[in-house]
């Protein structure tokens, strides 16, 4: 799984297109024939062919936890078929794994879920190969997948390691031989991961409860689409969990949302993989949620922030409070709302700014310290409040809250300490 930090180094996984990839792919990925993958296994580590490295053992299989026992002196290769039969036909998946590294339980169950993935497959992938050296990688031009035996983690159990990386590297034959290199709505959905550390809600580590070195769904739309495939197939109980936790960030959430919409509707026929077969979103469809992202949407939200009948404003207020941290392009008409509305507006425009955070801080701290200096204690509070959601980046507010810090309201005084302990730490 692209899981590892140092194939951020040496990529192997991926070929894009040239001038799009940021990283330099080797040329000289060799084939993977299970032949041929023994001797890339063996050239990985420069030792003899068949010679396993003690470290390898540090993960005990099946238990996964770092051990220290003695190593065997040679490795045997066990090679593991199952024949599937599904929409592309009857073919052979062969597994190639280090003899005794799983048991025929745990192969059977990566023989399950391949065969529960592969029919989404544009072609079916019928090579894995455990790599010795490495973490997981897909090779686009054979069409398999390498496991690998590299811990993520020296906590982290085998099999999780295994279903994970599997299911992740698939991801990335999905997306390279299926038709989702082309689609433009996915590449949305990746800028809209960068944004405000939204792709945390699909990034491997986030589910497999490690830390934060493994994965990176931020690299470019492949890692981005791999991350999802690992988060909705098989993680879809805990995906569709952050999806409606308070406790994640709005904007995660959202961002969270539109990629379950994507996945079940574009990459997986419709079908979920929760245990109990519930979708929360089955109400929403992915093209109709993205339409509304589109920049016809932002005129139109634009349009009803500067109307002058009060209700128009607050229906976009609304869906504004909705969108949270999403609502950079509106920040302007926002500020003209906190300065010119009436109240209740002014009050709900300070909440979008606020949600949306430091990015707002440029245009919205001499707004909002207008508001401080104003009459009405509800609004000074709210103007308060907001300049510490904005965090550091208001930095420039600091002075007028020092002194309100100081003054006789304790609701005042109070709400000044928060919000200078939000913008200097
Ligand atoms: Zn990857």
């Amino acid at each position: 799984m692209s899981l590892l930090i140092q194939e951020t180094q040496q990529p192997r996984e991926y070929q894009l297109p040239k001038g799009t990839n940021p990283h330099p792919v080797p040329t000289d990925t060799p084939p993977l024939t299970s032949e041929a993958a023994l001797h890339f296994l063996s050239n990985l580590n420069n030792s003899a062919p068949t010679t396993i490295t003690p470290s390898y053992w540090s993960l005990t299989p099946s238990v996964g936890q770092a051990q220290n026992t003695s190593p065997p002196p040679k490795t045997q290769w066990t090679k593991s078929r199952r024949t599937v039969t599904d929409v592309h036909g009857t073919y052979d998946v062969t597994l190639l794994t280090p003899a005794g590294l799983m048991t025929l339980q745990e192969e059977g169950e990566l023989f399950d879920l391949i065969a529960k993935l592969n029919p989404f497959l544009a072609e079916p992938v019928k090579m894995f190969v455990w790599n010795q050296a490495k973490g997981g990688a897909y090779n686009p031009k054979h069409h398999s997948v390498h496991l690998g035996r590299q811990p993520f983690s020296p906590t982290i159990r085998l099999m999780d390691q295994n279903r994970a990386a599997m299911v992740h590297e698939m991801g990335h034959g999905l997306y390279q031989k299926g038709a989702f290199s082309q689609d433009a709505d996915w590449d949305v959905v990746f800028r809209m991961a960068l944004g405000h550390g939204n792709y945390e809600v699909i990034d491997d580590s986030t589910y497999l409860n490690i830390s934060d070195l493994v994965g990176h769904p931020f690299a470019n739309e492949n890692e981005a689409f791999a991350s999802a495939v690992h988060a909705y197939f098989l993680q879809a109980d805990a995906f569709r969990d952050c999806l409606f936790n308070p406790q994640v960030p709005t904007s995660r959430r959202r961002f969270g949302q539109l990629v379950w919409l994507y996945m079940r509707d574009r990459v997986f026929k419709g079908q979920v993989f929760t245990s109990d077969g519930q979708d929360p979103l089955k109400n929403s469809d992915f093209a109709s949620v993205l339409s509304k992202m589109n920049p016809d949407h932002w005129s139109s939200l634009r349009a009803a922030l500067n109307d002058q009948e009060e209700q128009v404003q607050k229906s976009a207020l609304d869906q504004l409070i909705l969108l949270g941290s999403e609502s950079v392009p509106v920040i302007a008409e926002l500020v003209t709302v906190l300065r010119t509305a009436r109240s209740p507006r002014r009050r709900q425009a300070a909440r979008v700014l606020g949600l949306i955070g430091g990015p707002a801080a440029p245009l919205a701290v001499p707004a909002l310290l207008e508001l401080v200096a104003g009459p009405g204690e509800l609004l000074r509070l709210v103007a308060i409040r907001t300049l510490g959601e904005l965090g550091p980046e208001a930095i420039h507010a600091v002075p007028a809250l020092i002194e309100a810090a100081s003054e006789d309201s304790v609701n005042i005084r109070q709400a000044a300490q928060q919000a200078l302990q939000q913008i200097v730490p």
